[in-house]
């Protein structure tokens, strides 16, 4: 049996698979099977900003496991205490403390649990189109039918409202309301970009009314929409949670906070969470960022690919929009055929939604290489 047709009869089929086998990686460059090469717009979902096959973090993560690979966090260890003051001298003033975990959907759990614990409410409210994580606390916060309704019921007390919409947002609060959790641009509900007068006018209602914010960054963090944090450009939230790319393509998720929350010893953790092997990849990947200027290049390049898909002239397109370089296509059908044919030409991009192809490129791509996906999507758009 070759690759797919293994995988095909050992794995669980819950992924609606491509049909493409991906065996090496370099840059912002995929290679298959059979050696033809692909231009990377998706980035496995945001995991790789700082492109693949990087040696300063292969070196960290070969160097940190021979030295010490494991260390759970009840006992001390220094790279784990160097990225956690890395960590919170890299993101927004306020955030002092740092959770470690291995996922978004954990970080997102670990965020629901500290806004329960320290307000004492037992209430959240999330946006229409939110993608939190499918864990079951996660889940209750991610909208839609097709990644809730075989697992019901899910966690109580949780109410979704219209994405960037203050009213809305306003009338659906009541006292019982722990926290608010956003994101700053959905990922996964087709690459919209709230506002930032919305956010600053939800930042303002949960201080009058003493609820969290939560701000979900698992695929908006290190660099992706032209900052740090997309938030930056937002809003400063109460709670911030990252995964993704934070350990430049090892599993290692984040939930940092403010000093107002507080959680009993004890009531939560995570046996590899904050691993030093996971630690020392994250604070190589973060040096990588920062070395190569890969924020400031996802604005340049972004404001480039976002201008230049502007210039597709096709009646299947109704609008093109994104932050830095986390970009979207939206059609007027559904993504999915288009997608394949975008691959088949050497691209690989995501979906987002039904109809909307999201480009993720790795940070570390070219302008030249950018030229090459117009040309690509010129081929499958224009009229
Ligand atoms: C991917 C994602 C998650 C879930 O992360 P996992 O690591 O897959 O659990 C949560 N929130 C957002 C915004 C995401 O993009």
């Amino acid at each position: 049996m070759n690759t797919k047709e293994i995988t095909d009869t050992y794995e669980l089929a819950v992924y609606p698979k491509r049909d493409i086998v991906l065996v090496r990686g370099k840059g912002s460059r995929l290679y298959d099977d059979k050696g033809r090469e692909y231009i990377d717009c998706a980035s496995n979902i945001g995991v790789s900003n700082i492109g693949h096959g990087n040696e300063a973090v292969a070196k960290a993560i070969y160097e940190q496991y021979l030295k010490l690979g494991n260390c759970y966090s009840m006992l001390y260890n220094p790279v784990r205490a160097e990225l956690a003051q890395r960590l919170v001298n890299t993101a927004p003033k306020g955030l002092n403390r740092v959770f470690f975990c291995n996922s978004g959907t954990e970080a997102i759990e670990g965020a629901l649990k500290f806004a329960r614990a320290t307000t004492g409410r037992k209430e959240f409210i999330a946006a229409v189109r939110g993608f939190h994580g499918r864990t079951m606390g996660a889940l209750a916060a991610t909208w839609g039918p097709e990644y809730q309704k075989p697992f019901m019921p899910m966690l109580e007390g949780l109410k979704h409202v219209p994405y960037n919409d203050y009213e809305k947002l306003n009338q659906a609060v009541d006292d019982n309301v722990a926290a608010i959790l956003l994101e700053t641009v959905q990922g996964e509900g087709g690459i919209r970009v709230g506002d930032k007068e919305y956010f600053q006018k939800v930042r303002m209602l949960c201080d009058s009314k003493d609820m969290l914010l939560i701000i979900d960054e698992v695929q908006t963090g290190f660099g992706r929409t032209g900052t740090m944090f997309a938030c930056e450009q937002f809003v400063t939230p109460d709670i911030l949670c990252l995964a993704k790319a934070l350990a430049g393509g090892i599993p290692m998720g984040a939930v940092l906070c403010t000093d107002r929350i507080s959680v009993p010893v004890k009531s939560h953790g995570s046996t590899f969470g904050g691993n030093p092997t996971a630690c020392a990849a994250a604070l190589a990947s973060i040096e990588v960022i920062e070395k190569e200027g890969l924020v400031e290049r996802a604005k340049t390049l972004g404001a480039y690919f976002l201008e230049q898909l502007k210039s597709i002239k096709s009646r299947k397109i109704r609008e093109v929009r994104g932050l830095g370089l986390m970009l979207g296509i939206e059609l007027k059908e559904k993504a999915g055929q288009y997608v394949q044919q975008i691959m088949e030409k050497g691209v690989i991009v995501l979906l987002s939604g039904v109809n909307v192809i999201r480009l993720l490129p790795p940070l570390v791509i070219s302008r030249e290489e950018i030229d090459s996906v117009i040309i690509v999507l010129r081929e499958v758009f224009e009229d």
